[in-house]
């Protein structure tokens, strides 16, 4: 039988487990943390990935599971509330699309595959030879027919197969910064929004969360620092946040205790090609669409079922290229089209935006606008047509 190793046990490696498996594939998973990742943000659901979650029998388990939100409410710098928006327009979400937190998804795909793949938590590749021969960190070396990266948009398979990763970031001129906090607003499903020229922040709280997500994005050049160092990045964040209103202050005291704290640039991945020799790239390690496009979970999802039907149908990692390709184009154009709506560049700008929110409900072409809204999403999430990849 053909042996796979996976790097990563997020969602595009779960995932890509699973389709492997059910292909008739001997999988073992890699991933470096101790166990595997729950908890974490909100991720969508939508178009081909639906359809690929629905054929996994997972369809009702994600819908029991969403986050069930219901409205987002900006608020000016005092606290005032300027405008409520339902959340499913503010999260771009039409129809059967489901919004799940990221850690509840992993934990799905993970209980779906633990019994007929093999994990390994708490190790990492160190050297993947031609021939096949992988060594790690922790375990003894060991041969593998395919080495597929699925850890991350900073991933380690792609350092050491295709090189340096500056070479394939597109940075799009922002950074995120995400944790939890006490749900100290008493956020009930709802997301509560402060946005300054330049400088967004959202706290949310879903269902069966007693808890709250504190999440920050701003424009900024590209900065320097270093990627362990998590108390620096929480002082980047508060310099980056410094003199903004509202509950800000607040949030960042509460990021400074946050032991969960995620802070990147805003950044895309770029490859003319996802596969070299035995080694194939799927999910943010080779086509990161950045949080900016709200579509890097679906992309993880269908390039694993994807890349699993080609592999087992005879089409290989050409047939992964061919097939997948446009999909991810459409999907990765969204980030740098979304970014200008999340963090708004001018107070100019900020209050027509938010003057559209308020009027939207009464406007006479209200459902035109807001599929010029939600349109190019849905489009892009339903930009290919899955092969079934029977044998
Ligand atoms: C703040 C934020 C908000 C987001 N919001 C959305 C959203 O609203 N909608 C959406 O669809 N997507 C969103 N995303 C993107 C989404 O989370 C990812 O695109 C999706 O999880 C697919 O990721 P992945 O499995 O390819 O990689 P990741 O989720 O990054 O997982 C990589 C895995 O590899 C592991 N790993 C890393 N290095 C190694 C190593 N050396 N050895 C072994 N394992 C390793 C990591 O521990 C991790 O488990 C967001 C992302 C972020 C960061």
């Amino acid at each position: 039988m053909t042996n796979i190793l996976i790097s990563g046990a997020s969602i595009a490696g779960t995932a890509t487990a699973y389709w492997l498996r059910r292909h008739g594939y001997a999988v073992t998973v890699v991933e470096r943390a101790p166990a595997i990742r729950t908890g974490g943000y909100k991720v969508d659901l939508r178009g081909a990935a639906l359809q690929v979650i629905e054929r996994m029998g997972l369809l009702d388990a994600v819908r029991a599971r969403a986050t069930d939100m219901r409205v987002a409410t900006y608020y000016d710098a005092s606290g005032r509330p300027l405008t409520t928006v339902d959340a499913d327009l503010f999260g771009g979400r039409t129809g059967p699309d489901a919004e799940i937190m990221r850690g509840d998804l992993n934990e799905l795909l993970y209980d779906l595959t633990r019994d007929d793949v093999e994990y390994i938590f708490d190790d990492s590749i160190t050297g993947i030879a031609e021939d096949g021969t992988v060594t790690f960190e922790r375990s003894r070396p060991r041969a593998f027919d395919l080495i597929v990266g699925a850890d991350g948009a900073h991933s380690n398979v792609r350092r050491l197969t295709f090189g340096d990763e500056s070479a394939f970031t597109r940075d799009l001129g922002h950074y995120i910064s995400i944790c939890t906090v006490p749900n100290t607003l008493g956020l009930d499903r709802e997301e509560a929004v402060h946005a300054t020229a330049g400088r967004t922040a959202n706290v949310y709280s879903t269902r069966q969360d007693t808890r709250a997500k504190a999440l920050f994005m701003w424009s900024s050049p590209p900065l320097t620092y270093d990627h362990r160092d998590v108390a620096a990045q929480k002082n980047l964040l508060a310099q980056a946040m410094d003199g903004v209103g509202w509950q800000v202050p607040a949030l960042l005291d509460a990021a400074r205790d946050a032991d969960d704290f995620y802070f990147d640039s805003v950044a895309q991945i770029h490859l003319d090609r996802w596969s070299k020799g035995r080694v194939v790239l799927v999910g943010d390690a080779g086509y990161c669409a950045s949080p900016a496009s709200g579509q890097g979970t679906s992309l993880a999802v269908v390039g694993a079922y994807v890349l699993a039907g080609e592999l087992a149908t005879g089409g290989g990692t050409d047939g992964y290229e061919r097939e997948l390709r446009p999909f991810v184009t459409a999907n990765q154009a969204l980030g740098p089209a979304n970014i200008k709506g999340m963090v708004i560049g001018s107070r100019a700008a900020l209050w027509f935006q938010l003057t559209m929110m308020r009027l939207l409900p009464h406007l006479p072409g209200r459902n035109r606008m807001i599929e010029r809204i939600t349109g190019p999403i849905a489009r892009a999430a339903n930009a290919i047509t899955l092969k079934t990849y029977d044998h």
